[in-house]
């Protein structure tokens, strides 16, 4: 099972990820995670990506490119995987096909999770994150069992760049460089659409059902 999931920010489709790879046995494989834990790490890479991510801004290609096509790579991954942010740009995007080609694979599916702005920007502004082990909850649709604390014990915090000035930018972001694969994953005859409002055992319903339609 390789699939990539695609949406604007606070789609869900994090959420969804996380239920697929329990479910499944798949690894979930989130960019925004890797580059949030390089960040804490203060790695070279995490210093590089730090000043993007904070204005909202995307990681440059080059960077990210060669840190997906390495992860994907890794013997963790030969049961399957959910891509959750790559690709993100047009030239993620190709350069993600080519590096699957040239080693004989290829994507099982692309879900698009598609929802409006205004539903968007009430999902981020309701959204904890753990900074330990970056499980994501929402106030309202998806509340920690113990207030604002994480399973896992560590206190949960909102995201810098969820911050309602930084979430402007990365819808604007959002339109401008990653909807572009919508058509380019269209094109390729990959993309399933699944409608993500609605509460997340129904969403999951959906994207179960995309999954099996899918899978070959
Ligand atoms: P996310 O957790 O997926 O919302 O990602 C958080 C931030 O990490 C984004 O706003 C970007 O700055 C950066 N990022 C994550 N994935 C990518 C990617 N595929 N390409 C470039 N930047 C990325």
């Amino acid at each position: 099972m390789q699939f990539v999931f695609l949406g604007p920010p606070g789609v869900g489709k994090g959420t969804q990820a996380a239920k697929v790879s329990e479910k499944h046995g798949v690894v979930h494989i989130a960019t925004g995670d890797i580059l949030r834990k390089a960040m804490a790490e203060k790695s070279p890479l995490g210093v590089k990506a730090k000043g993007y991510i904070d204005e909202g801004k995307l990681v440059p290609d080059a960077l990210i490119i060669e840190l997906m096509n390495d992860r994907v790579r890794q013997p963790d991954a030969k049961s399957g995987y959910i891509l959750d942010g790559f690709p993100r740009t047009m030239g993620q995007g190709q350069a993600f096909t080519e590096a699957l080609e040239q080693n004989g694979e290829h994507l099982d599916g692309v879900i698009y999770f598609s929802l409006d702005d205004a539903a968007l920007v009430e999902r981020i502004s309701g959204r904890r994150s753990c900074p330990s082990c970056q499980s994501v909850y929402h106030m309202i649709f998806n509340r920690p069992k113990n207030d604002e604390i994480c399973a896992c014990g560590t206190p949960l915090i909102r995201r810098k760049d969820d911050d309602p000035e930084t979430v402007t930018k990365r819808l604007s972001v959002y339109g401008d460089q990653t909807a572009p694969l919508i058509a380019y994953y269209k094109e390729l005859g990959l993309l399933s659409e699944v409608d993500a409002g609605g509460d997340l055992e129904g969403v999951n319903g959906k994207v179960e059902e995309v999954l099996q339609g899918c899978s070959r």
